[in-house]
C-alpha cells in the first residue's frame, strides 16, 4: 500500500535492526485519514471471505481494525491484556509473549462476543514472531470459530511470524513489508524486488 510506505519512510524511526517506532501515525498519535485508508484496503483484499467479526488486541490494533470494521460493516472486538473489574463472565484466554515488552500476558475476551458460525479477521499492527496473531487465532478456535484471513498493517518480513502463520495454512495479508531495517533505514520487500530488475 503506496499511501502507508510512504508515510513509514517519512515518518518512521529505526530504533535498531528489528525495531521500527511509528508512534507520529499509528502506535501512540493516530493519523485517522491513514487508518481510513488502510480499513478500506483491507475490508478490499478480504471482501471474498465472508466475515462477520473482526478481532485485535489492545491497544494499536484498535484504530485499523476499526477503519476494517467500518468498511465490512462488521463489529470489532479486541483483546484485553490485563484483567479488568469489567470483565467478568466466561472468558477465552490465550498467553501471549510480547516483542516488544519481552513479557508474558494472558490476553482475553469474553466468550459471548465470539459464536461458532464466525468467520473472523484478526487484524494486528505488526507482525514480527506472530505471537499476537498466534494467541487472537487460539483464542477465536477457543470461541469455537473459523479464522479467515489475518490483516496486518506492517509486516517485517524478516522475522519469522508471516511464515509461521502461512504454514498453519492461514492467508496472511501485510500493507506494507519491510525486508530490512539495516543501517537505520526501512526497505520494503517490493523495493528489493524492483532493485534487482
Ligand atoms: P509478534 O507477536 O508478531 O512477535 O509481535 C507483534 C506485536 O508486537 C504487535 O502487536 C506490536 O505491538 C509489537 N511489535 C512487534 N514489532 C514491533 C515493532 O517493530 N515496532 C512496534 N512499534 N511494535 C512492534
Amino acid at each position: 500500500m503506496k499511501l502507508l510506505e510512504e508515510t513509514i519512510k517519512k515518518d518512521g524511526l529505526v530504533l535498531n535492526e528489528n525495531v521500527l517506532k511509528v508512534d507520529s501515525f499509528l502506535n501512540h498519535q493516530i493519523d485517522p485519514k491513514l487508518m481510513l485508508e488502510i480499513g478500506k484496503e483491507f475490508a478490499e483484499r478480504f471482501a471474498n471471505e465472508g466475515i462477520t467479526k473482526i478481532i485485535t488486541i489492545e491497544s494499536s490494533g484498535i484504530a485499523p481494525a476499526v477503519m476494517a470494521g467500518y468498511h465490512l460493516n462488521v463489529p470489532v472486538v479486541f483483546a484485553r491484556k490485563r484483567k479488568s473489574l469489567t470483565l467478568t463472565g466466561d472468558l477465552l484466554t490465550a498467553s501471549v509473549h510480547s516483542f516488544t515488552k519481552n513479557e508474558t500476558n494472558e490476553i482475553s475476551i469474553a466468550k459471548k462476543f465470539i459464536n461458532e458460525n464466525d468467520r473472523v479477521l484478526v487484524i494486528d499492527d505488526f507482525l514480527a514472531n506472530g505471537q499476537a496473531a498466534l494467541g487472537l487465532v487460539e483464542i477465536v478456535k477457543l470461541g469455537g470459530a473459523e479464522v479467515n484471513g489475518i490483516g496486518i498493517v506492517i509486516e517485517k518480513s524478516f522475522q519469522p511470524g508471516a511464515q509461521i502463520l502461512k504454514e498453519q495454512g492461514l492467508r496472511v495479508e501485510s500493507l506494507a513489508r519491510i525486508s530490512s531495517l539495516g543501517n537505520g533505514e526501512v526497505t520494503f520487500i517490493n523495493e528489493k524486488v524492483e532493485a534487482l530488475i
